[in-house]
């Protein structure tokens, strides 16, 4: 699976808002951090960026409505991004549900069967922390190697058999249409799968979740001696019209924040920190014209700068939201999506009354 046409979608690509920009010169690996990017091979485990004064812990008797303690997940050097990825999909109800129906052989190195044990783990409670250590064994994870969130949801998506994924899988069409007045002819139509929307930041601020998430269905005209697409009818570059729309909707929808971009101006990778106005509901609209209503209930935060940082959990559960941060948990109290987001959840709320916002 993959992001659907990253490079077309957004005509925002080389505008200068005031988003705050750091260059990334290929950096020696910092130390004690943790970086989006898999560029460098950092020995020392992540820093911690924030702190919890603002928080309660979680005591170690507390239970989720289901039974179900909040167990912290072990950090093996630089796997931050892992244990906010695997404490997102635990805490996903129907995709924990799958991965138990789906162990067929448990004596089987499957990663199946390994996301099963953890959760298995997760479960029971027995422990104040689990281990991930199974899993990056199946993964072949180089637990020192800083690596992005985003790329592991996938990668583990990917892996899993199709029906502990499906929950996560949508279906986007792109129609290319060539406006050549000369020569009428039919749209070009692609259909593809997809498990995350990468969401561009660079619009006006300020920077709203839902206006960005509209953009990327806004029609794009490609035009100009750059811009132009091939077309097989005419033979040649044409001004061409892009439009996206969702054919199928996802019951849980990921949007990707591109926050780590490559800018071609200084030839460096940059983060944007623009700050965020993140909906606890997302409106969507499928192509055939019915609207969607999304709940949002995890999100994947990145502390700190490109080449150095922090992935941290925030997951909402009937109790409220509550901080996964490597092997300890925070109850928040008061929930406000903060500016470092990075991966937004959101799930379908099949009947409003039963979609809980918590703040
Ligand atoms: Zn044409």
């Amino acid at each position: 699976m993959f992001d659907l046409f990253p490079t077309v979608l957004f005509p925002f690509q080389n505008s200068q808002q005031s988003k705050e920009k750091q260059t990334h010169m290929m950096p020696s690996p910092p130390k004690e951090q943790n970086n989006p990017l898999p560029q460098t091979n950092a020995q020392d485990t992540c820093s911690k960026k924030h702190t919890k004064d603002d928080f309660c812990a979680v005591t170690i008797s507390e239970t989720s409505p289901n039974l179900m303690r909040y167990i912290g997940l072990e950090n093996q050097g630089a796997t931050c991004y892992l244990n906010t990825v695997l404490q997102i999909l635990f805490r996903t109800e129907e995709f924990r549900e799958a991965v138990e129906r789906n162990v067929m052989n448990k004596s089987s190195s499957t990663i199946n069967n390994r996301i099963a044990q953890l959760f298995e783990h997760l479960k029971s409670g027995e422990r104040n922390t689990a281990t991930t250590e199974e899993i990056t064994a199946e993964l072949k994870i180089n637990v020192h190697k800083q690596e992005d969130a985003a790329k592991y949801l996938q990668k583990i998506l990917n892996k899993v058999t199709p029906e502990i994924s499906k929950i996560f899988q949508g279906r986007m069409a792109q129609t290319t249409i060539c406006i050549n007045p000369a020569k009428e002819h039919e749209p070009l139509k692609q259909v593809k799968t997809f498990f995350t929307l990468s969401i561009s930041l660079d619009s006006e601020p300020p920077v709203h979740m839902q206006k960005c998430f509209d953009s990327y269905f806004a029609p794009i005209i490609m035009c100009g001696e750059d811009q132009e697409v091939y077309c097989k009818s005419c033979e040649m570059m044409m001004k061409t019209k892009i439009i996206s729309s969702l054919q199928e909707v996802p019951s849980v929808l990921v949007l990707h924040l591109e926050r780590f971009e490559f800018d071609y101006d200084t030839m460096c990778y940059v983060k944007n920190y623009s700050s965020v106005q993140i909906p606890l509901q997302l409106s969507v609209k499928e192509e055939a014209g019915v609207n969607h209503t999304y709940d949002l209930y995890a999100i994947v935060n990145h502390s700190g700068s490109l080449n150095g940082g922090h992935y941290y959990a925030d997951i909402k559960d009937e109790n409220g939201w509550y901080r996964f941060d490597d092997s300890v948990v925070y109850r928040l109290e008061m929930y406000i999506p903060s500016d470092e987001a990075y991966l937004l959840l959101y799930k379908k709320c099949e009947f409003i009354s039963k979609c809980l916002i918590y703040v």
